[in-house]
């Protein structure tokens, strides 16, 4: 079966067309900087890169670009779209409307849509993104792979906030956590890769990328995570806050004379390391080459991300009762050695020793900690596009 994963994000459209029966990727690529200016990147299998700009105002002329290339007579890896079996969607948030992935159906997207105000930065472009893709290939099977499915394990105590507890039986109000598939797949596979069983493990999973979230998985279930009702809680990340005071909204928005949507822009989009770097960027290469210039915010942005990575790593350490394994994944979990190492300066008093040299790799699964480290420290390179596969595999066949 050929089935074509397209990961939509606020900024930015992964895809890969697998091959469900080898898992052999037939081609890739990945719209960037939709929205800014645009940069288009195409590989067929075995095939040459391709890389340039072309202009995405929307996800929606990112989606054309994909067909186009995967059916170029040239460079294409299908005649026509009719070998293209089913299309498996990154869908951020199911709510409580879906415990598990499932086959798209108008009842299904209406249900995805009364999700939005919940993830108002993915859950519109995830959707614009079915949409392309159902008008350019009707009758083609698609399913839904929700980020929020793998926090449906997380006990109560994890998931409540300390707030009316009608908030929750009237509107749902309540932890979900993001980031399911990416957080299933690195702990499942830091198990296979380390040969323990995922059912006897306790991980910490650091999906560290332009949205970062951290998850405690116990014996293979997710038992708590960073991110919340949305995915705006939690973590430093590029341009969204994570936790803060919630009386900030209120001072905020006195002192800038804003509404509710003015100070959730600001939080969402205007903060983060962007924020905090006074607006030098969400990008960790531009930040570490400001800090290295001397630019004092950039590196008060890197330092404020490490610190509170080390302090969700602690807090899981406690809600597991201890930890065997911690993985850093995703952008800048599997790139930048200088932020691994400066996370892991803060556990050493817990055993922890990292080896710069292993630490140095990139995007490659390697496990960066020393043989005498209490504490296993490894990296994975997430697959949020395999797991999507297998997930719509499974529900098409
Ligand atoms: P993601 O959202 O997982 O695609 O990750 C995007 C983030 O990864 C961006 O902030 C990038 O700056 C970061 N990233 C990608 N490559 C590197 C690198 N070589 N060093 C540091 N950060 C990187």
């Amino acid at each position: 079966m050929n089935i074509l994963v397209i990961n939509c994000g606020s900024s930015s459209l992964k895809f890969q067309l697998i091959n469900s029966d080898t898992e052999a990727v037939l081609a890739k690529g990945l719209c960037e900087r939709i929205g800014i200016d645009g940069e288009f990147t195409y590989q067929p299998e075995g095939g040459e890169k391709e890389k340039g700009p072309k202009a995405m105002p929307t996800h929606t002329e990112a989606i054309q670009y994909v067909i186009d290339a995967l059916t170029n007579e040239k460079t294409g890896v299908v005649k026509s779209l009719d070998e293209i079996d089913a299309v498996g969607h990154r869908v951020v948030h199911g709510g409580e409307k879906f415990a598990s992935s499932a086959v798209i159906t108008d009842e299904m997207l209406k249900a995805v849509e009364e999700c939005n105000d919940l993830a108002p930065l993915h859950n519109p472009a995830n959707l614009i993104g079915i949409a392309a893709c159902q008008k350019l290939m009707p009758g083609t099977p698609m399913v839904g792979v929700f980020d929020t499915a793998f926090h449906q394990t997380m006990p109560k105590k994890a998931f409540m906030y300390g707030l009316p507890y009608d908030y929750y039986e009237k509107y749902g109000v309540r932890r979900y956590g993001f980031h399911g598939t990416s957080h299933s797949f690195v702990s499942k596979r830091a198990a296979e890769f380390l040969g323990k069983d995922v059912k006897n493990t306790k991980t910490i999973v650091c999906h560290l990328g332009n949205g970062a979230s951290i998850s405690a998985v116990l014996n293979g279930e997710s038992v708590d995570t960073s991110m919340g009702l949305t995915p705006l809680e939690g973590l430093v990340m590029g341009t969204r806050s994570g936790d803060i005071d919630p009386a900030i909204m209120e001072y905020i928005s006195k002192k800038e004379n804003l509404d509710i949507d003015g100070v959730m822009n600001v939080l969402n989009k205007k903060s983060g390391v962007f924020g905090l770097s006074g607006e030098v960027s969400s990008d960790f290469r531009d930040l570490a080459a400001a800090a290295e210039k001397g630019n004092d915010k950039a590196q008060l942005a890197l330092d404020v991300f490490a610190y509170k990575v080390a302090k969700y790593i602690g807090s899981y350490m406690v809600a597991m009762n201890g930890v065997d394994n911690i993985v850093f994944t995703a952008g800048i979990g599997e790139n930048s050695g200088f932020v691994r190492s400066a996370v892991c300066e803060y556990l050493t008093f817990m055993g922890i020793e990292i080896d710069e040299e292993k630490n140095s790799k990139r995007g490659e699964e390697v496990v960066i900690s020393t043989p005498d480290s209490k504490i296993t420290v490894l990296v994975i390179p997430t697959n949020e596009e395999l797991a999507i596969a297998r997930e719509t595999e499974a529900l098409v066949k």
